[in-house]
């Protein structure tokens, strides 16, 4: 029999039974028979597998956004009286959750620089349930020791749950954390049509988690799982020629004296890999000229989304406010470029132009 080429599309939410044993067995959970998509269905889970060969976990659940993982995540460790150590530096909507939600479940949370081992350990209470890392982080670009901290969360028997949204295609997360988060809406989807999260895990938590997505709902739907799963054959090239670009852009602004500080992530020093598409840079200019700097670029899109092949620029001043970034530790001169697959040679030009 031939076979399509391309997957094959199950549009359809519902399903049904040939006779009464199939549904029961279906709806008692004793068969793995799909009834109705909130559930599971046949093309999310291919979806599902395929994610597997990026991020090689005992399980992956795909969700209607990264946040919708996030929470599903969240959800399934945590509960009254527990403590979460939560990188400093991390995702905003995230951060919100510890510092908005959380607190009115009786989840108390320390915002703590996870890249410094000793400063984690010093953190941990008696209610200490899990530490939650982004790795890169998402302004300055740091990866944490994940390693480190795993030996660490071993001795202290803490769950690690990392958000790899930044770093998907390039570090396998699921290696030392027992939760992976990835939003799937940037380097999966690439060409900004489609939202979507995945949640990565050992085994032990796959129960959990599929039973917080059934109740909570923040599904897929097929058609995007379908376009995600093609998208996702294209995505290692893609992510080959973004991560080159950002490495060289990183390379040229560094010995740009206009440039203060630049931060790239880059793994394992004896044979660089370069992780990413993000190069940020801290300018040496007040903040009055800041605005007019980033309105002359003319190669980078001014926004928030990141991902694709379409170069992009967020000054971090744009998204919060001088206090709350200094709060952070982070300079509001700070600027965030994402390079696209336009070449750094290009894109360092446009900089060039726009600081002269
Ligand atoms: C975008 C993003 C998320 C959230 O993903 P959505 O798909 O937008 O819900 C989480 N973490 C990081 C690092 C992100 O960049």
């Amino acid at each position: 029999m031939s076979k399509p080429l391309k997957l094959p599309i199950y549009r359809s939410t519902n399903f049904t039974f040939h006779d009464f044993n199939d549904m029961q067995a279906a709806l008692y959970g004793d068969s793995k028979d799909y009834f109705y998509a909130r559930d599971g269905h046949p093309t999310v889970e291919n979806l599902e597998k395929k994610l597997l060969s990026f991020e090689p976990a005992d399980f992956s659940f795909v969700f209607a956004s990264g946040m919708a993982a996030i929470s599903a995540g969240l959800l399934s460790v945590l509960g009254e009286g527990d403590h979460v150590i939560v990188q400093e530096e991390v995702y905003g909507p995230t951060r919100l959750l510890f510092e908005e939600y959380f607190p009115s479940f009786g989840v108390t949370s320390s915002f703590v620089d996870v890249t410094n081992l000793t400063a984690v350990e010093k953190a941990i209470k008696a209610e200490t349930e899990l530490v939650y890392v982004e790795t890169p982080s998402p302004f300055t670009n740091k990866l944490c020791n994940l390693e480190g901290l795993r030996k660490m969360a071993d001795n202290y028997e803490l769950t690690i749950m990392a958000d790899n949204s930044a770093g998907f295609g390039f570090l396998q997360a699921s290696r030392f954390a027992d939760l992976v988060a990835v939003s799937l809406s940037k380097y999966p989807a690439g060409d900004s049509q489609i939202l979507g999260g995945a949640l990565f895990g050992n085994e032990m938590w796959r129960e959990p988690v599929e039973m917080e997505r059934s109740t909570f709902g923040g599904v897929m739907m097929p058609w995007d799982a379908k376009h995600l799963y093609d998208e996702l054959m294209e995505m290692p090239e893609r992510l080959s020629h973004i991560a080159h670009n950002a490495y060289n852009l990183q390379e040229l602004l560094k010995v740009d004296e206009r440039v203060k500080n630049v931060y790239y992530p880059v793994m394992d020093s004896s044979k660089p890999s370069p992780v990413g598409g993000f190069v940020t840079a801290e300018f040496d200019m007040s903040l009055s000229d800041l605005p007019m700097f980033v309105d002359k670029l003319e190669l980078f899109k001014k926004g928030v989304f990141w991902g694709g092949t379409t170069p992009v620029v967020t000054p971090l001043l744009a998204s919060y406010r001088v206090d709350v970034l200094k709060s952070w530790g982070l300079s509001p001169n700070l600027v965030r470029f994402y390079t696209g697959d336009v070449n750094a040679e290009e894109l360092y030009q446009d900089i060039s132009k726009a600081l002269s």
